[in-house]
C-alpha cells in the first residue's frame, strides 16, 4: 500500500523549508495515529513536537501509554486547570436556568479542556524554542460529519498569530475515509487502541457526542465512572443530553442487546 496523500502539500513543504516548529495533536484515537505515521515519513524529526491534551479520569485508561507505544518523539501532555465535571458544576452554579452540560453546539468541553491548553502549549514551547513559525496540526476528517465536512486543509490562528508569531492550523487527513485510516496504521505495523475493538470513535469515554454503542462500551468497561455521570445528572438536575440521560441511552442498548440473545 502507498500512503495517501496529505492535504496542501505544497503548504507542507513550504513550512518545511522554512523551518515551522509542527505541533501534531494526538488524541490517542485512530486518526491521530494514522496522521503521525503520514507526517513522520515527510516532516524531520526535529520539527516535530506531539501534544496530548489530558483530560483525566474521564478519557480511555491507557490511552497516554498507547501513544506512547506507537511514536517516536517525547509526549507532551498538557491539563486545564479544571476538570469536565468542575467545568459542569461552575456552569450549574453560574447559570442554574440552562443545560450545564457541553452540546455539539457549545462544545466548551473542547474549546476549555483540549484547544485551550494546546494552544498555550504552542505559545510557551514556541518562546522556549526562540521559533516564530509553526503549524497547529489535528487529525480531522471530512467523512466525520457535517460540521467536519466544512473544514479547510490551512487556515491562519489568529489566537496564535500575535507578538511576531506566524501559526496557521493545519488538518492534513481531511480526505482519508476510516478505512484508509485503519489501513495506514496496519501498514506501519501497528494497532489501533483496544477500545475500537467495540467502539466506533476514540473520545472520552462518555462523550456528549457518542452514540449509543459507545456509550454502553464504556459503561461496560468503566461502571464507577457511569455512576459518577448519572450522580451530576442527579446533583445539576439536568440530563447530559438535551432532554435524554445518559442511562436511558445507554438503558436501551442494553435492552436491544438482551432480546437479540
Ligand atoms: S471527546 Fe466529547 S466529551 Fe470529550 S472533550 Fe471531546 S467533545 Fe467533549
Amino acid at each position: 500500500m502507498t500512503f495517501s496523500p496529505v492535504q496542501d502539500r505544497a503548504f507542507l513543504d513550504t513550512m518545511i523549508d522554512r523551518g515551522a516548529v509542527f505541533y501534531l495533536s494526538h488524541s490517542g484515537g485512530k486518526d491521530s495515529q494514522a496522521m503521525y505515521a503520514i507526517l513522520c515519513r515527510i516532516i524531520p524529526h526535529r520539527q516535530v513536537c506531539v501534544v496530548h491534551a489530558d483530560l483525566g479520569k474521564i478519557e480511555w485508561t491507557g490511552v497516554q501509554d498507547h501513544i506512547r507505544a506507537t511514536i517516536t518523539h517525547p509526549l507532551n501532555v498538557v491539563r486545564a486547570g479544571k476538570t469536565f465535571f468542575e467545568m459542569v458544576r461552575h456552569r450549574n452554579r453560574t447559570r442554574p436556568d440552562v443545560p450545564p452540560w457541553p452540546s455539539s453546539a457549545t462544545r466548551q468541553c473542547t474549546s476549555d479542556l483540549k484547544r485551550g491548553p494546546i494552544q498555550k502549549f504552542i505559545r510557551h514551547d514556541m518562546k522556549a524554542r526562540g521559533a516564530k513559525l509553526a503549524v497547529n496540526v489535528t487529525g480531522i476528517r471530512w467523512a466525520e460529519g457535517p460540521a467536519r465536512a466544512k473544514r479547510k486543509p490551512v487556515t491562519v490562528n489568529a489566537t496564535l498569530s500575535k507578538a511576531g508569531r506566524e501559526v496557521y492550523d493545519y488538518m492534513p487527513i481531511l480526505a482519508l475515509s476510516e478505512a484508509e485510516v485503519f489501513q495506514t496504521i496496519a501498514t506501519v505495523g501497528q494497532k489501533p487502541f483496544h477500545a475500537y475493538s467495540r467502539n466506533k470513535r476514540l473520545s472520552c469515554v462518555f462523550c456528549i457526542m457518542g452514540c449509543e454503542n459507545d456509550l454502553a462500551h464504556g459503561a461496560d468497561q468503566r461502571p464507577d465512572l457511569y455512576r459518577e455521570y448519572l450522580d451530576l445528572e442527579d446533583e445539576t438536575g439536568w440530563t447530559m443530553f438535551n432532554g435524554q440521560s445518559l442511562r436511558e441511552r445507554i438503558e436501551g442498548v442494553r435492552s436491544n442487546q438482551e432480546q437479540a440473545a
